[in-house]
């Protein structure tokens, strides 16, 4: 796609990476066919190349509108259109290039600036998030039952997490939501881990990746976050005892691994930013390279329960890990059942199911259906922010996949 960017980005760092991914775009809409939004409002500018052309006028200086910045906002950033696209567009950086520079000339609402501010404050501290969750689960029974279903019930026990007692070691994330929402998920992370000859530790000062800051459009704020988190890392990675950083929540990962891009200008953290980026690895690549102990620790031919699993967009498109969760579950005897359209957003992504909760609604609908037709008696995911987002909209048990393989081997 030919460019011919304003003065005011052309010849800055960002300028230069987005006439990059601008000239790649052949302007052909295979993407337009795997993209969700496209898909609910058949609008062509709710969909990646009506996005990207949106971006390249903003670029080059053409005046933009709250209308430019509704149609990013309604963009889960779920990059199924990055797996589809044949020209390797990096979309997800151009949209964050492009939200940055429509952010600044547009003024949102001081409704909608409250809301962005309160959640950016709120969620990514732990101790406050926990603190209002624990609030909202004692009104729990008295809430009316629309606002009910997106308070989750109290988690179950947290189990023991193994001391460190092995050579090779990891470095988990608590993170800033799932520690309260949901503490098991990292604790049998730990053991599975442990009984594979790996233990896994989480650094204590560590805090939120900052995805939640920076896709609400305050990057810097994400920035600081980031950094922040390698602060808290960089001894363990420094005195090079730590083999990967394992994610238990793909969202998470999908975020550390842009560390090396969204650092890059940063010359105090861009070679730890680089660094880090490298070590991250999603739960389920660390576990299915452990393959051999795996399979001396899973009994033979047991018959499990019948799972659906939600593969988040964070682990298929934004880390291009596939595959990979179904068959470690298939190998610890559980049955899949088929999910159709598995490329597609559950709704959740991030704060999205917050601040588009009309498009976040249908979208996990659809999801529910699409997991729900197997008739499977438990739904997996690898996600957080999917696991609670999903559970609020069915009866079927929705849990972490290693959760239900830690009970494999405990059989
Ligand atoms: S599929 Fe790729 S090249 Fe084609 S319009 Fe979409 S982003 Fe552009
Ligand atoms: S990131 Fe997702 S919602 Fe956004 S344009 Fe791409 S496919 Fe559509």
């Amino acid at each position: 796609m030919q460019t011919e960017l304003a003065a005011f980005i052309r010849d800055t760092p960002e300028g230069r990476e987005a006439e990059a991914i601008l000239r790649k775009c052949v302007h052909c809409g295979f993407c337009s066919a795997t993209c969700p939004t496209y898909q609910l409002l058949g609008d062509e500018l709710d969909s990646p190349r009506g996005r990207i052309y949106l971006i390249k006028q903003a670029l080059e200086g053409a005046p933009v509108t709250e209308r430019t910045r509704l149609h990013l906002d309604r963009c889960l950033t779920c990059r199924s259109c990055e797996t589809t696209c044949p020209s390797g567009v990096q979309y997800g950086r151009l949209a964050d290039i492009g939200r940055s520079v429509v952010e600044s000339r547009t003024t949102r609402s001081l409704w909608d600036r409250c809301k962005r501010a309160a959640l950016g404050y709120v969620l990514p501290r732990t101790l406050l998030f926990g603190a209002a969750l624990r609030l909202g689960q004692l009104v729990r029974p008295v809430l009316p039952r629309a606002l009910r279903v997106k308070v989750p019930p109290p988690s179950g026990p947290v189990g023991a997490w193994p001391a460190p007692r092995h050579d090779r070691k990891m470095l988990a994330l608590a993170g800033c939501v799932q520690p309260a929402l949901a503490p098991a998920i990292n604790a049998a992370a730990a053991r599975v881990l442990d009984r594979l000859g790996i233990s896994l530790i989480e650094a204590p000062a560590a805090g939120c990746c900052g995805a939640l800051r920076f896709h609400l459009n305050d990057q810097d704020g994400g920035r600081d976050d980031m950094r922040a988190l390698i602060d808290a890392w960089w001894p363990q990675v420094e005195r090079g005892k730590i083999e990967a950083i394992a994610m238990t929540a793909s969202g998470c990962g999908a975020t550390v691994h842009e560390y090396v891009h969204v650092l890059a200008q940063d010359p105090d953290y861009r070679h730890k930013a680089a660094r880090i980026s490298l070590l991250v690895r999603d739960l389920s690549e660390v576990i299915a390279a452990e393959a051999p102990a795996l399979e001396k620790l899973l009994a033979g031919d047991a018959r499990r329960t019948r799972v659906a699993f939600q593969s988040p967009c964070s682990l298929q498109h934004g880390q291009q890990v596939h595959g990979e969760v179904e068959r470690l579950l298939a190998k610890a005897g559980y049955e899949l059942s088929p999910v159709a359209d598995a490329h597609l957003c559950c709704g959740s992504a991030g704060t999205y199911s917050i601040l588009q909760p009309d498009l976040s609604m249908q979208l996990r609908a659809r999801k529910i259906a699409a997991l729900e037709a197997g008739g499977p008696q438990m739904i997996a995911t690898a996600n957080i922010g999917c696991l609670v987002h999903v559970q609020a909209g069915t009866t079927v048990p929705v849990r972490h996949w290693i959760e239900l393989l830690e009970e494999a081997l405990e059989e």
